[in-house]
């Protein structure tokens, strides 16, 4: 588990004076990214305030270690994540030095990117994209919509459940969602046809940044878990939900998710979280303990995620009436979730399955307890029964063209700065 150290100190500001009393960019969260500006190729670099420090440059420059140049020369970060915990831990403590002692600042500041003026790329080459289901209201509630006296099935609270997405449709978030099309079959219908989905939702999720990874035929233990973690972005995995329905049956989820994957544009360091943490939520009287492959003391006491997550949806007549984003929920992370990331990296690599550097892992949906805290429409609207009213007098039950939805992901606790993950947003195109 990482610790908390002078990086975190709440004392600690930065000579980039945007950072300090960002929202999500102060100097105690350092996230990694990609990015371009100008006609320069991607490079990694390191969000702070309204800037982006230039990792190349920073590195070239002969500002960090020598050993990390060429990994941080690159245009990804696969090759940093090949890097371990402790590497992470220096690199942090080093970018954090340079941007709070004024006495860095002139070699520092020519390295600087406005990031108004930068584009955003994907973090990682991602070889592999799996996505988890581990939000438990989530899938009760969805679960009660198809089965209302046995909405969870029994191996529910016994697995962690998953199903393997596809990486190369993941895109960073601003991209434009285009409405799928697929076969849709309302259940009173006796044939599907095929069409536009008329049940586009989405899906607010964390997603997990693997590091170094592990060898085919070979596991990796509970305990260890934590170290194979680089950190966590926002995730949003658009369903078509209309195309799930009729497809789901018997293996899972196909051509309703994998025409697109949205994700938040940096990634939130396992490092940076660690004033964050919390204890796993207790498991409710007569629930099964996690087998012990899946059970380990400190991440049961600190594997909880304290980060408040949040969705906000405008519509095309919304911008145009001059109407602010409309909340559609808000909740923890925390309380959402039955299996903790570290369970699911070691369930993942359970039975010998490569993780390899820059893989994503997406969470499943996190809704929480609450009636203000579900992560879909589908939940929202109940299906549909219950249709949504916004301001201006619009109603939904899924997303229509123009609209823009945004995750937002936001983590506080005593005694520490809070800080922010960037938001990640999608507009709603025709279909083609
Ligand atoms: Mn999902």
């Amino acid at each position: 588990m990482s610790q908390i150290d002078e990086t975190h100190d709440p004392a600690r500001t930065s000579w980039v004076e945007s950072a300090n009393g960002h929202p999500d960019f102060p100097i105690q969260n350092l996230p990694l990214g990609v990015f371009s500006a100008g006609t320069r190729e991607p490079r990694i670099g390191v969000a702070i305030g309204d800037m982006i420090l230039d990792l190349k440059g920073a590195s070239g420059a002969g500002l960090l270690d020598d050993h990390w140049k060429l990994a941080l020369g690159l245009s990804t970060l696969n090759a940093w994540f090949t890097h371990g915990p402790d590497d992470a831990r220096e690199l942090r403590r080093k970018l954090s030095t340079l941007l709070s002692d004024a006495r860095f600042r002139a070699s520092v500041e020519p390295h600087l990117v406005r990031a108004a003026n930068a584009e955003r790329h994907l973090p990682c080459d991602i070889g592999d994209y799996t996505d988890f289901y581990v939000g438990i209201h989530h899938a009760t509630n969805v679960g009660r919509q198809f089965r209302p006296d046995n909405p969870l099935l029994p191996n529910y609270k016994y697995v962690p459940i998953g199903y393997h997405g596809r990486a190369s449709s993941v895109r960073v978030s601003g991209q434009p969602v285009v409405r799928p099309k697929g076969q849709r079959k309302p259940p009173d219908a006796e044939a599907p046809d095929y069409g536009p989905s008329r049940r586009l939702d989405y899906e607010l999720e964390l997603g997990i940044f693997i590091r170094r990874g592990n060898d085919l035929g070979h596991t990796i233990p509970i305990g260890e878990a934590a170290n194979h973690i680089a950190g966590y972005c926002l995730l949003n995995d658009w369903s078509a939900r209309d195309l799930q329905a009729w497809e789901y049956q018997p293996l899972g989820p196909f051509l309703a998710k994998n025409f697109l994957t949205s994700i938040s544009a940096w990634v939130v360091t396992a490092e940076a979280l660690a004033p964050f943490r919390k204890s796993m939520p207790p498991r409710p009287d007569g629930d099964p303990a996690p087998l012990p492959y899946l059970l380990d003391r400190a991440d049961q006491h600190s594997g909880g995620l304290g980060i408040e997550l949040a969705v906000t949806l405008q519509t095309a007549q919304m911008r145009e009436t001059g109407l602010k984003p409309h909340v559609l929920s808000q909740g923890q992370a925390a309380a959402a979730m039955y299996w903790s990331a570290a369970q699911i990296v070691t369930h993942h690599a359970s039975n010998g399955c490569n993780l390899q550097p820059g893989d994503l892992i997406g969470t499943g949906t996190l809704s929480t307890a609450e009636d203000t805290g579900l992560g879909s429409l589908l939940e929202i609207s109940q299906g549909g029964k219950a249709p949504i009213i916004l301001p201006g007098g619009e109603t939904r039950s899924f997303l229509e063209d123009g609209d823009e939805l945004t995750l937002f992901a936001r983590c506080t606790a005593e005694g520490a700065v809070p800080i922010g993950f960037g938001g990640c947003t999608g507009r709603i195109l025709p279909a083609n």
